[in-house]
């Protein structure tokens, strides 16, 4: 009988496995996880009997640095690793920037932001609910970037190097898959990395994608090195041809029977290509049914569009003429890849309910077949250690989260139980102690208001809307009680409009050094995924305020309201679905259903900054009610606020999302 090893290797063509791998993988383990978990995903994906999906998505979040972290008996190395970031403060004692010291394994960093973040949650979601599924993304070899400050001068972004072939977890296979395009031919080594379930029971294999190899030439090999690489037409035409086309003849190359193909977001449309470019009639309109496509935003950046010239230079005729006949705008010569997908899947959503009628006056031919599921976050990531705890304590009123978040609503039940109001309120300072100290060079404090934006620096997300008026800050800080304030995001290194906010806040930061001691704002560099959850887990008050209706969903405040972090936010995105729940403060612009839908640009900063510091200043006023000195008002309805939050996460996770998917786009 074949030894559970050997079966792994016959399922799964380990390159260089003797050498390099064989260390960290034996008949019982991968990397420390299952190894029977693997094989068994493996054989159910090869069979016909289920039905079986794969989900392609250009980017990941993984959040590998602190859940389901595979351990390597070769440790992590130099590369694999972060040690410091730099944070820019208006504490000027010394110098503008400090280094501070942090040892952790580098998320797996094929990711940008909010949108690799849910393909990532979603994967884990549906390992832990069995579902037979299978993801393909690429290897970027260089990530997306890393941020640099430069002294008070803003972001310079820097190549990212890290090590693929010794990072916990992820494997290189001998599997290499060929595309021809009309000129080149791309060789692409597949890699493996699994998603493990929460009890480790189920997996989902995740392949990855690389042209970084021998076969190829210079400049293939450099397609698969930057994520969002925007450098020329043919790199980002190549990048998703090379994602979607990829992705198809990695299921043929790995014996996969996949009966649903999803596309998180228009970059994966070649796959659709792939598949129909040879069919008609019948077939074609049978190959609609399988076809799942997820649109994730009314920003018209976030749709590509590329000239027919550019697309026929690259693309053979079969694929091209598809494109052409399929994806073309009227009268303007471009192929519009959201187009192609809106006119062929038969399955599409938008991310929140707001976002599914922005989509309908967007795209009012293909009205009927959008619709919508809202986002949400995988609790056992996001989770943070001091309120799960929090939630085992009460489980006998609460239910069994970690089966269905649905039973978190029962916390409503415990608002006017005494003991379990002061037990939230020490449970959320052991979040808040854990941030002081971390930046204590910076002297956060855990008996200070503390609110964080954080997120990627895009123009519609209006980063600097809390930093407009530095006097009426200055007054709330004075007046209702000493601020702390915590800003982190990167900027697309193109987007130079989006660069400039990081210099004029810095700007902002600098003139407000004299004041360091009422108003405390530090600005954090490289944003990640580790920070994230530190943040959305650790502050009083999660600050979102994009410009309505630009936000598809968001998903960083869902992060928050897991953990009992109160709102700041305008409303758009999902919020516009918990509008009544009082979760904090909802201000600014509202967009009504049915208005036009205006321009990104016309930011209103002016009116809305307003709005944001009336809002702030009740909240700090409250802040203080509730904790001062270290005298605590249980009473305070600020624990409401609390309260109402977590209630909200019953229904703002990942695990309602994905069998929302499960029950109206993959069985349907
Ligand atoms: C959750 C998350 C995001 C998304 O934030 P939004 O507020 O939804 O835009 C972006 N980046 C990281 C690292 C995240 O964890």
């Amino acid at each position: 009988m074949a030894s559970k090893l050997e079966e792994f290797i016959s399922l799964v063509d380990v390159h260089e496995f003797g050498e390099k791998y064989s260390k960290n993988i034996d008949n019982e383990r991968y990397f420390g996880f299952p190894l029977d978990s693997i094989i068994e995903a493996e054989r159910k994906l090869r069979s016909a009997e289920n039905k079986s999906i794969a989900y392609i998505s250009m980017e990941y979040g993984l959040a590998t640095s602190f859940y389901n972290t595979f351990k390597s008996s070769d440790g992590v190395g130099e590369k694999n690793r972060v040690i410091n970031h730099q944070i820019f403060s208006n504490m000027r004692i010394e110098d503008y920037l400090f280094d501070f010291q942090i040892d952790k394994i580098l998320d797996l960093p094929i990711y940008s932001g909010g949108l690799g973040v849910l393909a990532g949650d979603t994967l884990k979601s549906a390992a832990d609910l069995g579902i037979p599924l299978v993801a393909i993304g690429i290897l970027w070899e260089k990530g997306y970037f890393k941020q640099n400050f430069w002294f008070k001068y803003g972001q310079v972004p820097e190549e990212m190097n890290w090590d693929p072939h010794n990072y916990p977890g992820l494997i290189p296979l001998k599997n290499i898959i060929k595309i021809k395009f009309k000129k080149d031919t791309v060789h692409l080594r597949l890699w493996k990395y699994y998603v493990f379930s929460h009890d480790k029971k189920n997996v989902i294999p995740l392949i990855l994608l690389d042209s970084n190899i021998e076969e190829n030439s210079e400049e293939i090999k450099r397609l698969t090195d930057q994520l969002y690489k925007s450098s020329d037409n043919w790199t980002k035409i190549m990048q998703r041809s090379i994602l979607g086309i990829g992705a198809i003849k990695t299921l043929d190359e790995l014996g996969y029977k996949v009966d649903r193909y999803h596309l998180n977001e228009g970059h994966a449309a070649m796959a659709f290509v792939e598949k129909a470019k040879e069919l008609d009639g019948k077939q074609l309109s049978n190959l609609r049914k399988k076809f799942i496509y997820t649109c994730h935003t009314p920003v018209s950046a976030g749709h590509d569009r590329f000239t027919t010239k550019d697309f026929e230079k690259i693309l053979p005729t079969p694929e091209f003429s598809f494109l052409d006949k399929f994806g073309r705008e009227d009268g303007n010569g471009l192929i519009n890849l959201t187009l192609l997908l809106l006119s062929n899947c038969e399955k599409i959503n938008s991310v929140s309910k707001k976002h599914r009628y922005v989509t309908h006056s967007q795209f009012p031919q293909f009205k009927d077949k959008i619709t919508s599921i809202t986002n949400g976050v995988h609790i056992h990531t996001w989770l943070s250690d001091n309120i799960l705890e929090l939630f085992d304590k009460y489980n006998n009123t609460l239910g069994d989260y970690r089966k269905d978040p649905l039973v978190l609503k029962n916390i409503l039940a415990l608002k006017n139980d005494e003991k379990f109001r002061k037990d939230l309120w020490i449970a959320h300072q052991k979040n808040k102690k854990r941030l002081a100290d971390i930046f204590s060079h910076w002297h956060i404090k855990e008996n200070i208001f503390t609110v964080c934006w954080a997120k990627r620096m895009a123009q519609y997300k209006r980063p600097s809307l809390i930093l407009h008026d530095p006097q009426r800050l200055l007054s709330i800080a004075k007046n209702a009680g000493q601020l702390q304030i915590i800003i982190a995001g990167k900027a697309h290194p193109a987007d130079s409009l989006a660069g400039t906010y990081i210099d004029d806040m810095m700007n902002t930061i600098d003139e407000l050094s004299s004041e360091f001691k009422n108003l405390r704002i530090i600005m954090l560099e490289n944003y990640d995924i580790f920070f994230g959850k530190l943040l959305t887990s650790c502050v009083d008050v999660w600050l979102n305020n994009p410009l309505p209706p630009f936000e598809a969903s968001g998903t960083s405040g869902m992060k928050a309201i897991l953990n009992g972090v109160v709102q700041l936010t305008t409303l758009d995105g999902w919020v516009v679905e918990a509008n009544n729940k009082q979760m904090g403060e909802i201000f600014g612009y509202h967009h009504n259903q049915g208005d036009p839908i205006g321009s990104e640009s016309d930011l209103r900063l002016k009116e809305d900054s307003e709005k944001l510091y009336d809002s702030l200043e009740r909240l700090v006023s409250l802040y203080y009610q509730t904790y001062n000195d270290g005298n605590i008002n249980f009473n305070s309805q600020w624990i409401d606020l609390m309260i109402n939050c977590i209630a909200e996460s019953h229904y703002f996770n990942s695990h309602r999302m994905v069998k929302e998917y499960q029950e109206k786009m993959w069985q349907a």
